[in-house]
């Protein structure tokens, strides 16, 4: 298949190409012809499934055969539940926009309102937005929405678990009625239903894969591990040089900056992504990872929610996500776009219900494994506040780790009586080892 069949503007065509993408992902060739037939739609997709292109590309080949107005007056709203999935969806846009004469505005809270208010009452095509700060400058009368013709909720589940449904619902009671609505979700949940037949007129349902199914692509595996221990054991599987791009997922904003301080004493260079930080510290943070500078990433799930970085090797749920759909976006943070990535699941006696409940919503079990050369039975450290940074230094330190590019190939061996401890079967994708291995 390709994207010229799909209805798609020459110039959009063309941005497409020169962004490197050869076919459509299956949303693409699912979504793009009825958007561009100017159907409301409803995509179920996972993360990493080119959802952004998805509604992107037919939305732009849409707006310019429309003219615009006599001033210019937003013409779409896209409503997404962070600011860093918002200012990456603007820069998927700017790509694909890149030759037509279109503008763009971001609105999120955390950095100063004066910029985004000049940017809305200059008037833009597009605003790409977080509700709560935009339902502020609405009140304050920053925006004209009064041509809007198309509306995207992307990550719309993620929407309403964060608690924006009443200033989406706000936000959308200000728009014009007669305009195109379209939403993303990672599940389709009875509160998702509910919002479709509120907002949305006789929509397409597109979905791609089961609907509650993780990413294809990632293999997932459980190490169960005694709670002291979880650190040692990150040290120990990160001496494997495959896991060259490694986000970390912690449940708290703290303990992500202490297991952040652990690992670069360890000699392993970390950022932190979490909502305590400020912007530009996470924008910094993003950049490092994206860029090599740094090989691990320790974040937390709003921080990290719609990231996308591309060639993450592995996700670690250091602590297991309170909640499935956590599990999913987190998982789908790696294997992105068919790319092949592992995701680890740290499991203590303490979140064996949660697994159950993960396997059961999955629909099958996730293999269990054990980290070769690892010492499960070592005692809890004695609790002392000020050693708290010292112990894990060393000797579990690694050193510096080879740049990003220069690792060892699998099957390579790395010096005598070092055995992987994320044992591949010599280098070969890990596939499940039959049933026999799955507890349920
Ligand atoms: P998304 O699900 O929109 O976050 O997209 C995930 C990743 O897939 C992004 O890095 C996109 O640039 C990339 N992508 C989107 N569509 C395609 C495509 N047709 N071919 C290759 N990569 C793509």
């Amino acid at each position: 298949m390709s994207f010229s069949v799909l209805g798609l503007d020459p110039k959009i065509l063309q941005a497409v190409q020169e962004a490197g993408y050869t076919e459509p992902t299956p949303i693409q060739t699912a979504a793009i012809p009825p958007i561009v037939a100017g159907h409301d739609l409803i995509g179920i997709a996972q993360t990493g499934t080119g959802k952004t292109a998805a509604f992107t590309l037919p939305m732009l080949t849409r707006l310019i055969a429309q003219p615009a107005g006599p001033r210019r007056a937003t013409r779409v709203l896209i409503l997404a539940p962070t600011r860093e999935l918002v200012v990456q969806i603007e820069e998927n846009i700017r790509a694909y926009a890149k030759h037509l004469p279109i503008t763009m505005a971001t609105v999120f809270g955390g950095v100063g309102e004066q910029p985004q208010i000049r940017a809305l009452r200059a008037g833009t095509d597009i605003v790409i937005a977080c509700p709560g700060r935009l339902l502020d400058l609405m009140g304050q009368r920053c925006a004209d929405f009064s041509q809007l013709k198309f509306l995207v909720l992307d990550e719309a589940d993620r929407m309403l678990d964060m608690g924006f449904l009443p200033s989406i619902k706000r936000i959308v009671n200000a728009l014009p009625k007669q305009r195109q609505t379209l939403m993303f979700s990672a599940t389709l949940s009875k509160e998702i239903e509910a919002l479709t037949h509120e907002f949305q007129r006789a929509p397409k349902i597109i979905q791609i894969g089961r609907r509650s199914n993780p990413a294809e692509t990632v293999t997932q595996l459980v190490y169960e591990i005694p709670k002291h221990l979880k650190t040692p054991l990150l040290l120990h599987l990160l001496k494997e040089p495959q896991m060259d791009m490694v986000l970390v997922f912690s449940r708290m904003k703290h303990a992500a900056d202490r297991l952040a301080r652990q690992l670069e004493q360890a000699g392993v260079r970390t950022a932190t992504l979490h909502s305590n930080r400020s912007q530009s510290q996470r924008l910094r943070a993003l950049k490092d990872f994206k860029s090599g500078a740094v090989r691990v990433l320790v974040a937390t799930d709003i921080a990290a929610r719609g990231i996308d970085v591309d060639g993450i090797s592995h996700v670690i749920n250091y602590d297991f996500p309170m909640h499935v759909e956590d599990y999913i976006h987190r998982i789908g943070r790696t294997g992105r776009a068919n790319a092949i990535g592992d995701a680890i699941s740290f499991v203590t006696s303490e979140d064996h219900g949660e697994l159950r409940a993960l396997e059961r919503f999955i629909g099958r079990g996730i293999v269990r494994k054990k980290a070769e050369g690892f010492n499960y039975t070592a005692a809890a450290p004695p609790y002392n506040p000020a050693d708290n940074e010292r112990r894990f230094a060393s000797p579990q330190g690694q050193g510096r780790p080879q740049q990003r590019g220069q690792q060892q190939r699998p099957g390579q061996s790395r010096g005598p009586g070092r055995s992987s401890p994320h044992n591949h079967g010599g280098g070969a994708r890990p596939q499940s080892s039959g049933p026999s291995s799955w507890r349920r």
